[in-house]
This record gives C-alpha cells, sequence and structure tokens, in this order.
C-alpha cells in the first residue's frame, strides 16, 4: 500500500471491495504524538485487514512487540512484550444506543477513516494490569532496599506508638484504681 502523509487514514471510497492488508510498524513516534501516553516508547507490529462490503467495513487487527513501561515495584522502566487482536465494524447507518464497542457508524459522505485512535486503544487496552520487571532480580535493587529500609522503620515507629498508647492506657487504669 502507498503510504499518505498520514499512513493511518485509510481512503474507505477508494478501497476495492474486499480484502485490504495493511502493514504497520508503530514506533516512538506513534506514542510521541499522544500528549498524556502512559506508553512513550515501543515497538509494535501491527497487521490491519479491511474487508470492503456493500454495507460495512470489517477491520481485523493483529499486533505484537515491545512497549517500555514503568515498573510498580521499583520505579524503573521495563520492556512489556504485549500482543492483541480485535475485529471492528464500521457499518452504515445511525447509532441506536445499542451497538456494542466494536461497532463505529459512519455515513455515506465519510470518505476516509483515521485508524490511528483506533490503533493506540487496543495497544492500551493489551497492557497487563500489574506492570512489573518479569523477574524481581531485575528490578532495581537500589530502589528496593531503600524501600524495604522505610517499612521498616515504619515498622518501628507504629509500634513504639504502639507502646506509648499501651503504657498510657495502663497509667491511666493505675491512677484509677489507686484512687
Ligand atoms: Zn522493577
Amino acid at each position: 500500500m502507498k503510504k499518505e502523509d498520514n499512513e493511518y487514514t485509510i481512503p474507505l471510497i477508494g478501497l476495492p471491495f474486499g480484502h485490504t492488508d495493511y502493514q504497520y510498524v508503530i514506533s516512538d513516534k506513534f506514542f510521541g504524538e499522544r500528549e498524556y501516553s502512559e506508553v512513550k516508547n515501543g515497538v509494535v507490529n501491527l497487521r490491519l485487514d479491511i474487508e470492503k462490503m456493500e454495507t460495512m467495513f470489517v477491520l481485523a487487527l493483529n499486533f505484537e512487540g515491545k512497549v517500555v513501561l514503568q515498573c510498580d515495584r521499583c520505579g524503573d522502566d521495563y520492556e512489556q512484550p504485549i500482543e492483541g487482536s480485535a475485529e471492528i465494524y464500521l457499518k452504515y447507518g445511525a447509532a441506536n444506543g445499542n451497538e456494542d464497542d466494536d461497532v463505529i457508524f459512519i455515513t455515506k459522505n465519510d470518505n476516509e477513516f483515521d485508524v490511528s485512535d483506533l490503533i493506540y486503544e487496543y495497544i492500551i487496552l493489551s497492557l497487563p494490569i500489574h506492570r512489573v520487571h518479569q523477574d524481581e532480580s531485575e528490578c532495581n535493587k537500589d530502589v528496593l532496599d531503600m524501600l524495604y529500609h522505610e517499612d521498616k522503620t515504619q515498622d518501628v515507629e507504629n509500634e513504639s506508638d504502639a507502646n506509648a498508647v499501651w503504657s498510657e492506657m495502663m497509667k491511666q487504669l493505675k491512677d484509677k484504681l489507686d484512687n
């Protein structure tokens, strides 16, 4: 496929009926253009198969790659392998409020469709909830040492607080008994 200024703009009217394949290599630039993206770097190979029919377009996405995320455990960046697939339907017509998330309505006046938001959305959906180095040994040891040390100090402080409260209670009880 020839690539225009925006390679993610699909010429709906110009596409032939049947299948058309698009191959993308999504890189830092793609993520960098999104100001609030939680992914800033990565390389993702994505295949987009578009089937044009009389009343709709079926968009089949398949992707795999690696993105850079921040580790929840140590705070360092790490490479997260990702993969995913999705099927989205662009249908001619009007939304009635009951359609599925994977249906997008278009009109006969829509000559083209930009798939970059869809691609971004599905990549973000494929990210794991727990974002950590695959193995704890890959984590930043200095940070972990510091965190564990802080936890210990915290425990000790809490313990002495608890002791202080307990001593105060015992003292008050003793005073009461003495009177
Ligand atoms: Zn880590």
